[in-house]
């Protein structure tokens, strides 16, 4: 395990880089007008603040928190935030990059942002974890706000952190403005404004584009067979919402470790298990396997839904798969990506599979301002249009430009961008 954790921090380095390289790609194929591509290859502002917090033992930490602003012509930044011990300003520029090319694929009106502290909140009480993010809140000041950037839960924060940066960022307002701020966070609880289909929005766009995967190639849902990297929100819902379409779970990783079940585990009884002992490790049901193992298991989908750079050239050579689908940000790097498409393997790449996120993110701040609550069934309808819609269009583009996919997915989100700095132009 150890070993692995530092694997993993020496691939994580160059995610900028991948975007960089990602974006130029597609921006050479389609001809983008050089002045947006100039635009674009940077981000708009960057913010670091350093603060203190007072932890369990009376004594000050200081801690490291981001946020970058990547782009908003399409609208307000919007993105998640993010805490893990890898957090750095790189992987945070690479994540608010990659949110201004997911909304404009999925057609919302927003540009991207993402943020982060770099700690472990494995390591902290839920106290400790509470006065690090009102902090880290109040630190940003105004470089957040309803109309003009939009924090969302991403890996290690959820609802219960949402709803604290909304109390905190409420508290810090004129009275005049509290009413009516609620929007400057989504993924909130229900009950303090959130919408409902939001905490499983990612899984479900990952499988709903997975149905539509299975529509066009004529494949059965229903007996096939699958993996899983990471077990927080995305790859646990995908896995309960695959249970539903008949599928069965072979395997899952995650930072716990991993383990392999090749009858097939139960993901509702892997999901209890996990919510008790916070890892899949030593779930009785399932035989313990390695790292590479996860990759080595033939199945017929694999969705990586941890971090980013996993499928690298070490680990796709082992990969006996039909398609991944990307519920993670970024997790296949430039090697792993020219392997993937060598080998005829199918991608639903990440800016595309793991936009529901957001697409629901976008739903709960329209309810919002517009005081209103959604049924989930109308939540999920919509969704699901907007994913299919996304999907499409992609698929399409690709057949078009005779590209893979993730190319193909930034050329949407860059036709659209061109056009709106067409339209618009600069100031002054
Ligand atoms: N963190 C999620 C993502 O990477 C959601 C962002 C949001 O809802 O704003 O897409």
């Amino acid at each position: 395990m150890k070993k692995k954790k530092k694997k993993m921090r020496k691939k994580k380095m160059n995610v900028y880089e991948n975007v960089c390289q990602q974006f130029n790609k597609a921006a050479d194929l389609m001809h983008l007008d050089p002045d947006v591509r100039n635009i674009l290859s940077k981000t708009t502002n960057e913010i670091v603040v350093n603060f203190p917090v007072r932890m369990d033992d009376g004594k000050i930490d200081m801690f490291t928190g981001y946020r970058v602003q990547h782009n908003s012509v399409l609208g307000p930044y919007k993105g998640g935030l993010r805490y893990h011990p890898l957090v750095d300003i790189n992987e945070v520029r690479a994540l608010a990059t990659w949110m201004t090319w997911k909304s404009a694929i999925v057609n919302i009106p927003y540009g991207g942002a993402k943020g982060g502290i770099q700690f472990d909140p494995t390591k902290c009480s839920f106290g400790e974890i509470q006065r690090i993010t009102r902090r880290f809140t109040f630190a940003l000041g105004c470089n957040i706000g309803p109309e003009y950037d939009i924090p969302a839960p991403d890996v290690n924060t959820n609802a219960q952190i949402m709803a604290w940066i909304l109390d905190t960022y409420l508290s810090t307002q004129p009275p005049h403005e509290r009413q009516r701020s609620t929007h400057v966070v989504t993924g909130k609880p229900v009950e303090a404004g959130g919408s409902l289909g939001r905490d499983k929005a990612t899984g479900q766009g990952v499988v709903f584009c997975i149905e539509q995967w299975a529509k066009d190639t004529k494949f059965k849902l229903k007996g096939a067979t699958y993996t899983v990297q990471g077990f927080g929100n995305v790859g646990s819902w995908a896995a309960y919402l695959m249970k539903r379409h008949g599928s069965k779970l072979l395997a899952v990783e995650d930072v716990s470790g991993a383990i392999r079940n090749q009858n097939g585990i139960d993901a509702d009884d892997l999901i209890a298990y996990v919510q008790k002992t916070k890892g899949v490790k030593n779930y009785p049901k399932a035989e313990p396997i390695s790292h590479l193992d996860l990759f080595k298991t033939k199945a017929d989908i694999f969705i990586p839904a941890a971090l980013e750079n996993q499928i690298t050239a070490e680990t796709v050579r082992f990969l006996r798969v039909k398609v991944v689908a990307e519920g993670a940000n970024g997790p296949t790097d430039i090697d792993g990506d020219v392997s993937l498409w060598r080998r005829n393997i199918d991608v639903i790449p990440d800016i595309l599979c793991n936009a529901g996120g957001v697409v629901v993110s976008y739903f709960e701040w329209l309810q919002n301002k517009r005081s209103e609550f959604w049924d989930l069934g109308e939540v999920d309808t919509k969704l699901h249009r907007k994913m299919i819609d996304a999907y499409q269009r992609v698929r399409d583009t690709a057949k078009a430009s005779k590209t893979d996919w993730r190319t193909a997915a930034y050329i949407v989100a860059l036709r659209r961008l061109e056009t709106v700095y067409r339209e618009r132009g600069i100031f002054p």
